[in-house]
């Protein structure tokens, strides 16, 4: 079974979208990537790096644009990350690729945006563990929901959240955890009673119904 890690910050044997750290390095070494200005790393210069981010995503494998959003606890003034978060989000809507969401505190500031874009690009909210009622106001736009290590809390929203959200909108990931991804689909198999080889297929037919860049 290849059950693929949606998000991960850790190269691994399986296939995974590792978030890559930084602009520099050797682009042949990793298989797929995504790449963003995170709000934790923006600065006033951002826009400096956005011509090296614009050239890293024409790259096949890149797969996604992010991690990209909103944070009101941690990093940039939100001055800095709403423009931010606007441009990834039209360059992944130009791509047809989806952009990695992260957002804290800031499920109101995602909303707003949806709510005044036209068309906005896919969107995958990473580390979902927000009340269900949270992510049902999202179902209206193209939101997924990427479920991760609070899986394995039984009580947990994102367990919650799992149950009722529509099987077209699951994906699975490690994040900056170090569980292995067959974990994460072992509890997500447990909770949604169904096979992780069921699952595998799932979350990849799911990935390349929403991005031009597809998953073998
Ligand atoms: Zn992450």
């Amino acid at each position: 079974m290849s059950a693929i890690d949606f998000h991960t910050h850790q190269l691994s044997a399986s296939t995974v979208i590792l978030n890559r750290e930084g602009f520099e390095g050797d682009e042949a070494s990793i298989e797929y990537f995504s790449i963003g200005l995170h709000p934790w790393a923006l600065s006033d210069n951002w826009r400096e790096k956005w011509e090296k981010l614009k050239k890293l995503s024409e790259n096949p494998n890149c797969l996604a644009i992010g991690e990209a959003g909103f944070d009101r606890i941690k990093g940039a003034d939100l001055e800095l990350q709403q423009p931010a978060f606007e441009s990834q989000c039209q360059l992944a809507q130009k791509l047809n690729i989806p952009l990695i969401l992260h957002c804290v505190r800031g499920h109101d500031l995602l909303l707003a945006y949806l709510k005044k874009t036209k068309n906005p690009p896919q969107i995958i909210w990473h580390g979902w563990n927000l009340k269900p009622h949270l992510a049902e106001e999202l179902l209206d736009f193209p939101v997924s929901f990427s479920f991760g290590k609070q899986l394995l809390l039984p009580e947990s929203n994102a367990a919650k959240w799992l149950t009722r959200c529509p099987g077209k909108r699951i994906f699975l990931e490690t994040d900056d955890s170090n569980l292995a991804i067959a974990e994460i689909y072992k509890s997500a198999s447990l909770i949604l009673q169904l096979p992780c080889e069921q699952l595998a297929q799932l979350t990849k037919e799911n990935w390349n119904r929403i991005s031009s860049r597809k998953l073998p």
